[in-house]
Parts: C-alpha cells; sequence; structure tokens
C-alpha cells in the first residue's frame, strides 16, 4: 500500500482551500496513523463504534469527522470527538445532538445530509423539505449547521452524478443567500466527492471532498 504516493498525487488535484477527509472506515491504526503524519487532520469514520475504538490510539492532531448514518442513541458516545457530523438526517437526530451538545457544555457543528436523487436506499433530507427542516433546528440550542453533504449514487454515468452535484450547489448558495434568516445557519461548507467521483465534484464547487479507497490502495 503506497498511502504517501496516494496522498501526494491526490493532494496534487485539490485546490489548497479545499479540505481533504482521509475516509479510514475499515483501516487499522497503523494505516491511518501514516495518513496523519504524512499531515492530514482529517479524518472520517461512518461508524461511532470505529470512530471510539481510533480515537484514543491515533496520535496527533486530529479532527474526526463522523461521516454515516448516526442513530440517535449512540450520540452520547461521541459527541465530545467530533469535529463535525456530516450526516444529519432527521430532526430527532438533531435534536439529541443539542441535548447532548448542552450537557457537555459544547457547540456541535453539522451538516445536514441531502438525498437528491431521492434513492430508497439512502438516508437524507430530501431538497424540498430543507427550508422548514432548518427552520425547525433554528428553535435547537448549541448546535450550528456549517453546510449540505450528499453521497452520489453509485452509477457509472458521469453526467448524472455531476447532475446532483450541481443541484446541491444551487441548494447551498439559496440557503447561503438567506442565512440572516437563521440563527443556526452558518453556510460554509459543502461535503461532496469520494475517490471515483472527486474531481467531478470539486468542478461543481464542493469544498470538502471525502476520500477512502484513493488513500489506501
Ligand atoms: C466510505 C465513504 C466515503 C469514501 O468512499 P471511497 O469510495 O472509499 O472514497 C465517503 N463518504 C462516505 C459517507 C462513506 O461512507
Amino acid at each position: 500500500m503506497n498511502i504517501e504516493k496516494n496522498l501526494d498525487q491526490i493532494i496534487e488535484t485539490i485546490p489548497s482551500d479545499v479540505n481533504l477527509v482521509a475516509v479510514t472506515k475499515n483501516r487499522t491504526v497503523e494505516e491511518i496513523q501514516r495518513v496523519v503524519d504524512y499531515g492530514i487532520i482529517d479524518l472520517g469514520e461512518n461508524r461511532v463504534q470505529e470512530l471510539i475504538e481510533k480515537f484514543d490510539k491515533v496520535v496527533g492532531d486530529v479532527r474526526w469527522h463522523l461521516i454515516g448514518h448516526l442513530q440517535t442513541n449512540k450520540v452520547k458516545y461521541i459527541i465530545d470527538k467530533v469535529h463535525l457530523i456530516h450526516s444529519v438526517d432527521s430532526l430527532k437526530l438533531a435534536k439529541e445532538i443539542s441535548s447532548q451538545s448542552k450537557k457537555n457544555n459544547i457547540f456541535t457543528k453539522i451538516l445536514i445530509q441531502i438525498n437528491v436523487s431521492r434513492e430508497e436506499s439512502k438516508y437524507g433530507i430530501y431538497l424540498q423539505d430543507i427550508e422548514s427542516f432548518l427552520y425547525a433546528i433554528d428553535e435547537l440550542e448549541n448546535i450550528s449547521v456549517q453546510g449540505l453533504m450528499t453521497m452520489a449514487p453509485n452509477i457509472e454515468n458521469i453526467e448524472e452524478i455531476r447532475h446532483i452535484f450541481r443541484k446541491l450547489k444551487e441548494l447551498y448558495d439559496k440557503i447561503k443567500d438567506k442565512q440572516n434568516l437563521y440563527k443556526n445557519v452558518d453556510m460554509n461548507f459543502l461535503s461532496m466527492g469520494m475517490t471515483n467521483d472527486y474531481s467531478t465534484a470539486l468542478e461543481e464547487g464542493s469544498n470538502i471532498v471525502r476520500i477512502g479507497r484513493g488513500i489506501f490502495v
């Protein structure tokens, strides 16, 4: 596995104002440590249990991102460990994040996961429901909506994927224009793009890419 060489190549293709989250799910602590020692500080996990296990073992200045579906009853285990939760997909979850944050006397930054293509198998809020969702979150304390996240469908057609990314960027800009209407919304991050589609996501305005397999090959 040529982790350092892969990172060299990936970083060359990413503008300096874009955040690279190295997705470390299913990777060993030794593999992850090489990524951190290389100088990557943002690490993404999609399962609570794995994040907790690795949290104490990986050494260095690390910011952990929770990028996968988060069950409400597990929020309490990670609330003081995560830098950004990318996958908020229900009001119930947002409420629990708010209440656990209050308990811990911290503020938690979140992204709203959007199911742009309305795939049954995917988590996320539908595009047309976002406004009422943001108003509901605005009633909560100790939580800050920092942007949007999506996962493109697993398809070959890159133009179809591009269309999805473009729609999310349009929604992001629309909310950003009106963010003064909300007190808990401060749009800074658009998290889209994985190993297979991140160059398209960057062309469409992503500023956080989440790359796993491309690093660990
Ligand atoms: C696994 C995962 C990624 C990374 O996917 P790769 O194809 O390995 O780059 C990104 N985002 C989420 C939510 C994931 O679960």
